[in-house]
């Protein structure tokens, strides 16, 4: 019998889901999907700077599901621009952070601090 997947902790649903080549005239066959504790190893690894070890106590899973979870993220990325596919952000096991008793409060938990910049 299948392990139950672990809830991995992710601070916020990302402000955009889709994404995708604006050469309109290109046949988009097949969208790619990541799901978004793909999403959040992204965010917190190559854009807060944080270690995979701390990725991993912040989402609350072993630092080799994350070297895992980060690696599909990043095959998925570059497929979507190499190929110029369509790219989803949706699906995945995670918890939310406000869902926890405590939120983490951490300096990139922040969710306003990336939708104030639109606007
Ligand atoms: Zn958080």
């Amino acid at each position: 019998m299948p392990r139950p997947i672990k809830c991995r902790k992710v601070c916020c649903l990302p402000a955009c889901d889709r994404f995708g080549p604006l050469d309109q005239k290109k046949n988009v066959v097949k969208s790619i999907v990541m799901t978004v504790d793909e999403y959040e190893t992204i965010r917190l690894i190559d854009l807060e700077g944080l270690t995979q070890e701390e990725c991993s106590l912040q989402m609350k899973v072993a630092r080799t599901t994350i070297q895992l979870i980060y690696c599909n993220a990043r095959k998925k990325l570059a497929e979507a621009l190499v190929c110029g596919r369509m790219l989803r952000i949706e699906g995945g096991e995670y918890k939310l952070c406000k869902d926890y008793d405590t939120p983490c409060g951490k300096d990139y938990c922040h969710r306003r601090k990336y939708l104030e910049k639109e606007e």
